[in-house]
């Protein structure tokens, strides 16, 4: 499909990834890879890539892998505690930690260091009812390979041993419990964004920094064609494309309802930004080295689950707790105000707006988090940071998350918390809407985009596929050995301890 002409006013490629994130950029090093011959550009609107939601400070930078996340491991209404969902989301995360690992050794990826610390961790829990969830979800998942390594206490004295700053100043009257994971881990997306970035341009990739896509269209030759502004010089071009990669992030949803393909009809978004408090109080940070996630308080979305977390960034670390919501009608950090009300559509509107009447609860929490003063978003840390000062923190605005709404099969408008790729029937345009888990699991999400629109070359990029990721195609709950090797292997690549 090797892709090379460029005429005066067009330039063609075969593949253009739009946005210069995570997503595009594990896209783009997977197909280069795979396909060394293909001619691809990536278009970024910004001065560099990795700087929207995969900045690490527009992110909480954990690394998914659904020890900590207790919105994952809901009660169902039988009484017992599903793990289903945790445990795809782990294996997500040990196919992430196999394909980074294969890029270290092959010198994609720099030092382990520089995008990826081991941390525990831990899920802290108050109250009879929390503790004895947490201890139903301790027996639940340690049934779980994957899972079987998690410690549980119910002791406060253990719980300090394990994170000193949670127990300090706390009153022993309340029942605590905690779950630990030795092996969770701290990443920085935005490194690895920027280290994918430079080896694309390394290998031949056009990087195109201050190139702003504004609208997709399908030309009479089957390409998608779309115009491109060069901020920085002022000058507008023509680009085409047999296959499109959408990773703008917030920005996808608009630039995908302007390709008209079918598949994004019905979808909106609805954007909620999120801030942090942050210290880098050695006195602090050196004594908390874990990443504590609680509970989300009720009507909160699952993504404002209150997390208190140690961050490596650049070399530096330091403290982060939140996220508390915002709101504000951009879709992108560095977007437009109109970004919401210019996603709305005849085939959006009725799903919106069955959305806003049935999430009452959601917006009512919004409202209250938008209200909250610094003194009250200290008030919360100290749930976890007992002894926590306001002045002792900073408020950080993190990025923005553009929650999917869509049409449920009963045609029914509903509120989506996961990441959902879209894809046109033919397969030659792709993208993805959502967040969470996002980032972590971006090169899971890539594979799958790969097997839905390339299904011609999966077959022959499959030997190859398996060298990337050992356990490419197969369960890892379901094969504990295969599983012990790739975590074993991983690990001493990646540095992060047994
Ligand atoms: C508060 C918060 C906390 C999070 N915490 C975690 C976490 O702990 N772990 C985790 O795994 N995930 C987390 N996520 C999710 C994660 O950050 C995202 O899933 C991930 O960064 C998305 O990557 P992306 O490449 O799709 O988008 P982005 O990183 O946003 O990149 C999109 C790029 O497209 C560019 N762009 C947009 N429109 C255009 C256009 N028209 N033309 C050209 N370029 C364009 C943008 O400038 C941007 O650089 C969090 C997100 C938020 C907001």
């Amino acid at each position: 499909m090797s892709e090379s002409a460029s005429t005066h006013s067009t330039q063609r490629f075969d593949v253009i990834l739009i946005g210069g994130g995570i997503m595009s950029t594990t896209l783009g090093a997977i197909l280069k890879e795979l396909q060394p011959d293909w001619n691809i550009a990536l278009f970024e609107k910004l001065d560099g890539v990795g700087k929207e939601s995969s900045d690490p400070w527009n992110n909480a930078g954990t690394g998914h892998t659904a020890y900590c996340e207790l919105n994952y491991t809901p009660r169902g209404t039988d009484g017992s505690i599903s793990t289903a969902k945790a445990c795809g989301i782990a294996d997500q995360f040990h196919v992430s930690r196999q394909l980074w690992s294969h890029w270290v050794k092959e010198g994609v990826l720099g030092t382990p260091r520089t995008f990826i610390n081991a941390l525990p961790h831990i899920s802290f829990v108050w109250g009879p009812k929390n503790t004895q969830y947490l201890r139903d979800r301790y027996h639940a998942m340690r049934a779980e390979p994957l899972f079987s390594h998690i410690e549980h206490t119910e002791d406060l004295d253990t719980v300090a041993g394990w994170a000193p700053l949670l127990g300090r100043g706390r009153a022993d009257t309340t029942p605590v419990a905690a779950s630990r994971f030795e092996d969770g881990t701290d990443v920085d997306f935005g490194s690895i964004s920027r280290q994918l970035a430079g080896h694309l341009g390394a290998q031949g990739v056009a990087m195109r920094y201050n190139h702003e896509v504004s609208g997709l269209s399908r030309g009479t030759d089957g390409r998608w064609d779309m115009k491109v502004k060069d901020t920085a010089a002022g000058e507008k071009f023509s680009a085409s494309a047999r296959f499109v990669f959408v990773g703008a992030g917030g920005g996808a949803l608009s630039l995908l309802q302007s390709s008209g393909i079918e598949e994004i009809k019905g979808f909106g978004g609805f954007p909620v930004s999120g801030q942090f408090l942050r210290t880098t109080e050695s006195a602090i940070t050196e004594e908390h080295h874990a990443k504590v996630y609680g509970l989300a308080s009720v009507g909160a979305p699952p993504m404002s689950v209150p997390h208190l977390d140690t961050r490596f960034v650049e070399g530096r670390r330091s403290l982060m707790f939140g996220p508390f919501a915002g709101f504000s009608t951009n879709f992108l950090k560095a977007g437009s105000y109109f970004d919401l009300p210019l996603s709305v559509r005849g085939h959006n509107l009725i799903p919106m707006l069955q959305v806003g009447a049935a999430n009452t609860s959601l917006v009512t929490y919004l409202m209250k988090e938008v209200a909250k003063t610094h003194k009250k978003k200290v008030e919360a840390l100290r749930d976890f940071y007992p002894e926590a000062h306001p002045d002792q923190w900073e408020l950080i605005t993190a990025g923005q998350r553009v929650q999917v709404m869509k049409r449920n099969e009963k045609g029914k408008g509903v509120l989506q918390f996961g990441t959902e790729l879209i894809a046109s029937a033919d397969g030659s345009i792709a993208g993805l809407l959502g967040a969470s888990p996002g980032a972590s699991t971006a090169p899971s999400i890539m594979f799958k985009l790969l097997e839905r629109c390339f299904p011609g070359q999966i077959e022959s990029w499959k030997p190859q596929l398996e060298n990337m990721v050992p356990s490419f195609g197969r369960v890892l709950n379901e094969e504990p050995k295969l599983l012990h090797e790739v975590s074993a292997a991983t690990s001493a690549t990646l540095q992060l301890g047994s």
